[in-house]
């Protein structure tokens, strides 16, 4: 199959000479097929993971509306409306738009939690033509007054999984009741479970549905190595592997914001400059994180699965799993931060004896197996694991393992002292 240039998409000339300018020689599979059917004004339900191009897939078409569009700014307005779950998806999105918009005159702005209102609510004041937002914090300024959605045209939900999966559904029905009817949406998800492809039929009109993530599959071009290791041997064998310097710039994975701390600091004591990023952490100093790991300041950045789905940073060259997730999908987002756009990267699992049955569950899922570099999966460890069990919401609960990797009865409320 030929690949369409951006040209023949119908992407008008302003905006094809910021992808020239960021390199994009092609677009990729979701961009040819969302970009036409988003011009033309379908909405669109898109099956998409991060990683694959999907915020130019309709970043793109978005501001091309808006420039042909007639309707006038107005104060405390908004033209076009991306929710995203968590402030840095949101902040990255917000990149994305004024890279790709570099020619164009809109304006735009990101409004999160966990920083101050005021900026916010000066800049909502003026009116936007683009409104990048986590859902909580854009209702509390719909609350105050502080933004009106009446004017919408566009609305963009992304990672529609991980919004619900955060709890955040009530906040999205409020702000959809907020926005026009007659408006033009679009609902990217990296999985459709049945509560986000309710969602999607309660606010899409007629949608076109997209899937461009074969989501069983993890990208051919990372080479998936398991270490099998004590839990209690990681940071040393994590530090050994920091040696080689081939491992450039690193982004560990650990299940809980306690670990994560704990293998920063352990790093950091070794010589190696760290930082953790996780939910408990305030939003400068997740940004500061970022921005450190982002210009190869630091090395390594250690991270949970929320605070990391969604970051955006070219030239990872290892994603190691410190501790493996107890959800296979999360296994596949992980690994999905390297190796990005065409890249080879390397995904390295740590795996203890306790968690002999996610790395079952991984294998199944993505039906390949981990090449072995250390070790052999002994038999199940009886001990139990504590982290496991804490504050894990009952829809994760229900697809955990027990010690023994055998899938549990799912009891609802089980002590982690009781024998599995
Ligand atoms: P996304 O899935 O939107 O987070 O994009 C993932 C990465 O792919 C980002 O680093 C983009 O800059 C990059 N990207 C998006 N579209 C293209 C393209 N057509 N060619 C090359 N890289 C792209």
């Amino acid at each position: 199959m030929t690949i369409p240039s951006f040209t023949e998409l119908g992407v008008a000339e302003p905006l094809r000479r910021s992808l020239e300018a960021e390199g994009y020689s092609e677009p990729t599979p979701i961009q040819i097929k969302a970009i036409p059917l988003l011009l033309e004004g379908r909405d669109v339900v898109g099956l998409a993971q991060t990683g694959t191009g999907k915020t130019a897939a309709f970043a793109v078409p978005i501001m091309q509306h808006l420039l042909v569009g007639h309707e006038q700014r107005r104060p405390k307005s908004v033209r076009a409306l991306i929710l995203a779950p968590t402030r840095e998806l949101a902040i990255q999105i917000h990149d994305a738009f004024r890279t790709y918009g570099r020619h164009l005159h809109l304006r735009s702005t990101v409004v999160v939690g966990g920083v101050g209102q005021s900026p916010q609510i000066k800049a909502l004041a003026a009116g936007l033509d683009i409104l990048v937002a986590t859902p909580g914090r854009l209702l509390d300024h719909l609350k105050q007054g502080n933004v009106r959605l009446d004017a919408v045209t566009h609305l963009v939900l992304d990672e529609g999984d991980r919004m619900l999966d955060m709890g955040f559904i009530r906040d999205i029905k409020k702000i959809v009741a907020a926005v026009p009817k007659k408006r033009h949406t679009m609902l990217f998800s990296a999985t459709m479970p049945a509560d986000v492809e309710q969602l999607a039929n309660s606010i899409l009109h007629q949608p076109v549905r997209l899937d461009v993530s074969p989501p069983k599959r993890t990208a051919e071009n990372i080479d998936q190595r398991v270490y099998f290791v004590a839990q209690a041997d990681k940071r040393a064998l994590l530090a050994t592997l920091l040696k080689d310097a081939a491992f450039e710039r690193v982004l560990v994975f650990t299940r809980t914001k306690h670990v994560a701390n704990r293998v920063a600091q352990h790093l950091e004591k070794a010589g190696f400059a760290a930082d953790a990023i996780h939910g408990n952490k305030s939003q400068g100093a997740r940004q500061r994180a970022l921005e450190r790991f982002r210009s190869g300041e630091a090395r390594v950045l250690v991270a949970t699965d929320i605070a990391a789905r969604g970051i955006d940073i070219d030239a990872i060259s290892h994603v190691i799993n410190f501790e493996l997730p107890n959800e296979p999908d999360s296994y596949v987002h992980r690994i999905g931060r390297t190796a990005r756009a065409g890249a080879a990267g390397i995904a390295i699992a740590f795996c203890d004896p306790a968690e002999n049955g996610y790395l079952r569950d991984i294998e199944q899922l993505t039906k390949a197996r981990l090449t072995v570099v250390q070790g052999k999966q002994g038999p199940d460890a009886p001990k139990p694991e504590r982290d496991y069990a804490r504050k894990t919401p009952f829809r994760e609960r229900s697809a955990r393992r027990n010690n023994n990797g055998r899938r549990r009865a799912a009891p609802r409320f089980m002590s982690t002292s009781q024998s599995p």
